[in-house]
């Protein structure tokens, strides 16, 4: 099905920025976006946002970054339409006590800034590259070939090994989530992580040599014991928890007959669109519900509610 407007609405997708991916090896380019560049900076897991007037700015200014502290990395996050940089920036989690306490910043985590909107929606996909590239730096400043350190290149998208010459470039960990349709109800499911009351579709990642297809059918079956057939793509988004994107499906189940894997999954039931209506409004009598609409499960299964078995149309 064709749902171009939910693809922009999703949390940490749709960036306002010019990624300049074919010049991030032009060292006078990257020199000259560093003047008077935004910086988005993240110390541990807590982005560094300054307090303005009557809100908070992302886009610390190099003075605002000098005093969160010393770049671990740095990394060119692209360019915004009035040709400014914008930077990513590691700072060392220890320097979150020092931030804190001088005033003129708040530290807070990638989800709480979502959740209470405390940047515009357009400037989450900024935070969300940055959260990632600069995790993916920090788990990789060894070769992984050779074992010795590494370095940054390419203005941040690449790390090269002087040792063994190899180039390693930034992951992103491919994730299925599937709301599984047996007529005119979907298979939501519990996972003991989750908050009380708070049900979603599946998920797992895609394993090597396999189509997302393959692993929406297989993770159905290992998680639920269900057979399917149609794969019917949604949207997808980029989820920097630490470093994926999630690939939205619905899938036809062949069966409504459950069988739960214990570990994975805490409970999985069959809901009506009625009781999902209730899930995803919060008002469900039992106060069960649906993620909040930062997450694609939340639009997986609002567009099941208002489409039934048409999604796969
Ligand atoms: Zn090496």
């Amino acid at each position: 099905m064709y749902i171009s407007a939910q693809e922009a609405t999703l949390t940490y997708a749709g960036s306002a920025l010019d990624r300049l991916s074919e010049q991030r090896g032009d060292a006078k380019l990257i020199q000259s976006l560093r003047q008077n560049a935004r910086n988005f900076v993240i110390a541990g897991e807590a982005f560094v946002l300054a307090k303005r007037e009557s809100s908070f700015d992302a886009g610390l200014t190099d003075e605002e970054a000098a005093i969160a502290g010393e770049p671990l990395e740095t990394a060119l996050l692209g360019k915004d339409r009035n040709g400014r940089g914008h930077f990513a920036r590691a700072v060392a989690a220890e320097r979150i006590d020092a931030i804190k306490a001088h005033g003129g910043f708040i530290a807070v985590d990638l989800r709480s800034i979502a959740l209470q909107g405390l940047v515009p929606p357009e400037e989450l996909s900024s935070l969300a590259t940055a959260k990632a590239l600069l995790f993916w730096h920090e788990r990789h400043r060894f070769c992984s070939n050779c074992g010795q350190p590494t370095k940054s290149a390419q203005a941040g998208w690449r790390r090269d090994c002087a040792a063994c010459s190899a180039q390693h470039f930034p992951r992103t960990d491919p994730c299925v989530i599937m709301l599984a349709v047996h007529g005119e109800q979907c298979l939501l499911a519990r996972q003991t992580r989750f908050p009380p009351g708070m049900w979603s579709a599946l998920a797992g990642f895609v394993e090597p040599g396999e189509s997302f297809e393959e692993a929406v059918r297989r993770e159905t079956m290992e998680e639920a014991g269900i057979p399917s057939g149609r794969v019917a793509y949604f949207a997808s988004q980029p989820w920097p928890f630490p470093m994926s994107i999630m690939i939205g499906c619905f899938v036809e189940a062949k069966s409504d007959k459950l069988k739960i894997d214990e570990v994975e999954l805490e409970a999985a039931r069959w809901v009506t669109k009625d009781e999902c209506r209730l899930m995803l409004s919060g008002t469900h009598p039992a106060r069960f519900f649906a993620p909040p609409p930062l997450a694609i499960a939340h639009h997986l299964i609002k567009t099941f509610v208002e489409n039934g078995v048409n999604v796969f149309d």
